[in-house]
């Protein structure tokens, strides 16, 4: 018999649906809506105005909503909330709350592991297990909702895992948390270090699944040249950089939306402005926007992280040549601030 589908990620109509199959009227989809997304329930049993036969019924087929349990939680002194998920099939989750001034981003991941092997990057380090359905994409901003008890106003597809290897459950997801949890399209980015053939159709069945694609494509450069890009990210052997800045110029004309590109600087590898005139010249024309980090360091590589001086030099050298730039704060420095670095941090910790 096939596996019961958790009930988080359907939207209203389905959940009305969902309960007339059962025998139930149709408000009893509408509480199940308010319950799951308003109220942020873990448990049917949470459910009380549902009849407790039919939860019970439910519990005994094995229907559930689908939500994680909490593995771990860490709190860095700048407000910055790490959590680790359990799946239900036991794999964990890193998902990161955000906080700045009224906002609150919630970084989710869109795969547990990932198989791009980043050198950068303790994720790729640990290659992919699995990617993610979107219960468990938009249980990640509930969680974070809930552990830090306030409604998160953005989301970046920035955690583990490439997006564009999962484009279908990260679409539904964005519908999801558009549809059911309140948020804009515009409040969320889905960012990528560049799959081939993936832009075109992210293009295409974002128009379909979403009406229009307004959420922001952030794409991950790394490097002006293909020689040191290869270097740090080795997929991008089979993705030559003019063939990737050729799907953003076609993205950009079939959603209408600007594409934004995120430069991690490593010291004295890529920070210097000799690359930062390099990268200009590789974006000249092009309606973007560049996001400059400032590395993480991670036990297994031996990057450095850039000198203060050197990130404002190649900001400022970016902005003389007319590239709209901006430098992201690293965040929850004291508490493994790369992706997937508390992951790995605890399930490879010896036990104790
Ligand atoms: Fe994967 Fe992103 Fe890490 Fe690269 S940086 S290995 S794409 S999670």
């Amino acid at each position: 018999m096939a596996e019961p589908v958790p009930l988080l990620g359907m939207g209203l109509a389905a959940l009305q649906e969902w309960a007339g199959l059962q025998g139930q009227p149709a408000f009893r989809g509408k509480q199940l809506h308010d319950w799951i997304y308003a109220r942020g329930a873990r448990s049917l049993e949470e459910i009380t105005v549902l009849p407790k036969a039919w939860r019970e019924q439910l519990a005994a087929a094995g229907t559930t909503l689908g939500r994680s349990a909490l593995l771990h939680r860490s709190d860095a002194r700048d407000g910055t909330t790490k959590l680790l998920l359990a799946t239900a099939d036991g794999l964990s989750i890193e998902t990161v709350g955000i906080p700045s001034g009224d906002r609150l981003t919630v970084c989710v991941s869109s795969q547990v592991g990932c198989p791009m092997g980043c050198r950068f990057c303790a994720t790729g380090k640990g290659g992919l297990q699995r990617s993610l359905t979107v219960h468990e994409i938009v249980d990640q901003v509930l969680s974070v909702r809930e552990a830090m008890d306030r409604r998160p106003s953005h989301v970046v597809f920035m955690g583990m895992g490439e997006p564009l290897l999962n484009t279908e459950a990260v679409l539904e997801a964005i519908a999801c948390l558009c549809g059911d949890l309140g948020m804009a399209q515009r409040q969320i980015t889905v960012s990528t270090v560049g799959v081939p053939r993936s832009l075109p159709t992210l293009a295409e069945r974002s128009l379909e699944r979403l009406g229009r694609a307004q959420f922001t494509l952030a794409v991950s450069l790394h490097a002006p040249d293909q020689r040191l890009r290869e270097e740090l990210i080795p997929t991008a052997h089979a993705y030559p950089l003019e063939a990737l800045l050729d799907d953003c110029r076609h993205y950009v004309a079939l959603t209408g939306r600007r594409v934004s590109f995120e430069y991690i600087l490593l010291g004295g590898l890529n920070d210097h402005p000799r690359q930062a005139d390099a990268l200009a010249r590789l974006l000249r024309g092009f309606q973007s926007h560049v996001n400059l980090i400032a590395y993480n360091p991670i036990a297994e590589e031996d990057f450095r992280r850039p000198a203060p001086e050197a990130v404002e030099a190649f900001r400022a050298q970016l902005e003389r040549r007319h590239i709209a730039v901006s430098v992201r704060a690293s965040r929850g420095l004291d508490q493994d601030a790369a992706c997937g670095q508390l992951r790995r941090r605890l399930l490879t910790a010896p036990a104790a």
